[in-house]
């Protein structure tokens, strides 16, 4: 399957498995994760935010109840909401969440941009658990034509795994958070220990789980509204 399925199919496991109540995607761009995450049925509150509103808007109908959903009273459970907004910006709407997802959203940013998304995202959102992915660049020289430069021109870097693994046990010390590496799109046979998976993902939990340690109440009690609410449903 196509790399971006396998991503996704990577969250829809995750939440089989841990079942997350509250999940917000940043970096939800055509909300098509977002479309696949409102049929998992543990979930309540689903939440995207991007940057770019109008692609937002423009694909949101993805989210619109289907008419059977209508008859089935289980899906009122489901709350989504989306927002346009800069995942370096804090808002009070965003905390206390189960899972955080932000897929191939990080090399969009300027460096001093990711230093900001990591306070905004393990310092002050503070979920239960968050899946962050990114493209693991020792992987390029198997790209034919990507000799040099980045996958996609937008892209402000791209990190080998030693990167990567050093931006997260960084988050990990300073926030109180364990990380686990994973990812997805295998190299060639005989090649994947050599460069890796296509995507690298890191795996986040906040130490002590559900009842850790959360900054939540201690400081920044200030209620921050910097997101603009598009759509909810
Ligand atoms: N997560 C999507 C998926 O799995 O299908 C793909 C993400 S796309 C490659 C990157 C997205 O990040 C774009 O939609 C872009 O608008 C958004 N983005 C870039 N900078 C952002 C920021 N500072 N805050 C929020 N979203 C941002």
């Amino acid at each position: 399957p196509a790399l971006h399925r396998q991503r996704h199919q990577f969250v829809i496991d995750f939440v089989s498995r841990n079942k997350p109540r509250k999940v917000v995607d940043l970096g939800c761009s055509e909300c098509s994760l977002l479309s696949k995450l409102r049929f998992r049925r543990e979930i309540e509150l689903l939440v995207g935010v991007d940057i770019n509103g109008a692609k937002v808007k423009k694909h949101m109908h993805r989210l619109a109840p289907i008419s059977t959903e209508y008859l089935q009273p289980s899906f009122d459970q489901l709350h989504i909401e989306l927002y346009q907004g800069s995942v370096t910006q804090k808002d009070t709407r965003l905390r206390g969440f189960d899972l955080v997802t932000s897929i191939e959203l990080i090399e969009h940013l300027t460096l001093a941009d990711v230093e900001c998304f990591s306070e905004v995202v393990f310092g002050y959102m503070t979920p239960v658990a968050a899946i962050v992915s990114t493209p693991n660049s020792e992987f390029n020289p198997l790209f034919p034509g990507l000799a040099s430069g980045f996958r996609h021109r937008d892209h402000k870097f791209e990190w080998t795994r030693a990167e990567f693994r050093s931006w997260a046990l960084k988050v990990c010390l300073k926030f109180g958070y364990e990380v686990e590496f994973s990812g997805v799109g295998e190299a060639p046979s005989g090649q994947q220990e050599q460069v890796g998976f296509c995507s690298q993902i890191g795996v986040f939990h906040r130490l002590g789980g559900r009842d850790g340690f959360s900054m939540l109440l201690d400081e920044d009690s200030e209620d921050v509204f910097s997101y603009t609410l598009l759509h909810s449903i």
